[in-house]
């Protein structure tokens, strides 16, 4: 074996020992989101806080540092599996190595604060309340931004984190056409001047029935319970706790079909992808995913790609109705398809629909950059958020509760983190039609209720990779292209000009 060998041996070891360690940790954290109760807050606390310490010493040894750089020297080929698994490592320890310890600390204190303080904010409608901690919040974060290192501009820094190698600047190259084009097809659907009835939507549906149609649904999808489960949860969330047990978790409202079924949609698809990472993957730095962007891409194409299609409604709606057959026995395809997808500026993001999502997305970047900057005061960001809102949807929340203040992100320090939703929702179509044209029987199958050729396709060209090359390389691979919103306009335009009868 030479030393070379030998080195990466010894990196392949410690990284097992993380990953292992880190994987621990997820279980208690899913735990804490799912039965815990609730007189076990603080111990679980102190767990989780010690296995987070254990692992921050792995990743600072000296010697994991010695083993890296010497590796980074190695000369491994460009494109090779050592070559990646060392970058990886370097990420992970760049990230642990680089922001002292007092401010790792002082973040963590102050977003146990600020989480509650938010909470309560947003209870009360009272920014005024909220408004010192997210003013402390952003020194800290562009503390941390400063000790991660940008080129152009802090925000990098932290967006980093979640999108690795994506800038503003990149975001603004984007997001600037799309969302001139976005308030366009906004508006035209709002002059169009026909609603869309989704009260059908609105009835009691049985949980247990929901849940039986919604564990089905992701059955078919290729979702494998015997490597993952399905429990209750107030906010719903996957987590890989290894690739070999992947859980998602979703809510139900007795009310409203929706939460639950599309929600345990787009868990699955989060969940399909950790599923599909390569098995020689596991316990190293490549058993990740390559980044949030990608991720999300995976859970909005099988949520609204598949489950918001006409194609996949022709296969399944008669399951639904047999399901509920009170509630739909009654009830036409067509008005089905329609309700699902209806077009309602919402102030509130997590109500949005396909067309003005990304849009509640574009208004939190454009406020994260000035915030940062300093161009925009915390004391000014209610008006500025109730400004952007009118521009851009043509409705003003009624309250900050419904406004500026509905988002959990940046009580919590995500800062750097809301684009990699709009991104999914770009890279989602870029992939979904990559895959038709490879295979353009995709969508017959689709309505056949098979789910078999897009999922192979997306195991083959995105799941098995983990998190082997950054994001744009690997869209690159699968699509042919780069980041581009075309696709996804276009997309938009075809389904809603159809349901909407634009011209
Ligand atoms: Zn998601």
């Amino acid at each position: 074996m030479t030393e070379t060998d030998e080195t990466f041996r010894q990196l392949l070891e410690r990284a097992a020992v993380v990953s292992d360690l880190s994987q621990a940790h997820a279980v208690l954290s899913w735990d804490e989101n799912t039965y815990m109760p609730d007189g076990a807050a603080e111990a679980r606390g102190q767990q989780m806080a010690t296995l987070e310490r254990i692992v921050h010493e792995h990743l600072t040894d000296p010697a994991l540092a010695d083993l890296v750089g010497f590796l980074e020297a190695a000369g491994y080929p460009e494109d090779g599996v050592e070559r990646a698994t060392v970058r990886q490592a370097r990420r992970a320890l760049d990230r642990a190595t680089k922001l002292p310890a007092s401010l790792v600390e002082a973040l963590s204190k102050h977003v146990a604060r600020a989480r509650v303080a938010w909470a309560r904010a947003r209870q009360e409608n009272d920014f005024a309340g909220f408004a010192p901690e997210l003013e402390h919040m952003l020194e800290l974060k562009r503390e941390e931004a400063d000790a991660l290192g940008y080129e152009a501009h802090r925000f990098d820094a932290l967006h980093d984190l979640s999108e690795p190698g994506s800038t503003a600047a990149r975001l603004r190259s984007v997001f600037t056409p799309l969302r001139r084009e976005l308030s366009e097809l906004v508006a035209q659907i709002r002059e169009a001047g026909s609603v869309i009835d989704d009260g059908i939507l609105h009835q009691g549906f049985d949980e247990a029935a929901q849940e039986r149609f919604a564990v089905d649904t992701v059955v078919g999808f290729g979702y494998d319970l015997n490597r993952g489960r399905l429990d209750r949860t107030v906010h719903p969330f996957a987590t890989a706790l290894s690739k070999y047990d992947v859980r998602i978790t979703t809510r139900y409202q007795g009310h409203f079909l929706n939460p639950a079924l599309f929600g345990t949609l787009h868990e699955a698809g989060h969940a399909l992808y950790e599923q599909g990472v390569a098995d020689a993957y596991y316990r190293t730095p490549l058993e990740g995913t390559c980044s949030l962007g990608m991720h999300e891409s995976q859970s909005r194409l099988w949520e609204n790609l598949v489950g918001r299609s006409r194609a996949f409604w022709e296969g399944a709606y008669p399951r639904l109705q047999r399901t509920f057959p009170s509630q739909f026995g009654d009830v036409g395809l067509d008005a089905f398809y329609a309700a699902v997808n209806r077009v309602d500026p919402s102030p509130v993001r997590v109500d949005a629909d396909e067309v003005t999502y990304n849009l509640h997305i574009m208004l939190r970047f454009e406020l994260e950059i000035a915030l940062l900057e300093g161009s925009l005061s915390v004391r000014e960001l209610p008006a500025a958020w109730n400004d952007g809102m009118r521009d851009m949807l043509a409705i003003v929340p009624d309250s900050d509760s419904n406004g500026v203040l509905q988002d959990v992100h940046w009580s919590i320090g995500l800062i750097g983190y809301f684009p990699t939703y709009a991104l999914g929702n770009i890279i989602s179509v870029q992939l979904f039609e990559a895959a038709c044209a490879a295979h353009p029987g995709i969508p017959r199958e689709i309505r056949a209720g098979h789910f078999g050729t897009l999922l192979g396709w997306l195991r083959e060209n995105v799941h098995r990779h983990g998190a082997r090359y950054l994001p744009d390389e690997l869209l690159l691979r699968a699509t042919g292209s780069g980041l581009d919103a075309g696709p996804y306009l276009r997309y938009l335009r075809e389904k809603y000009s159809e349901l909407y009868g634009l011209s």
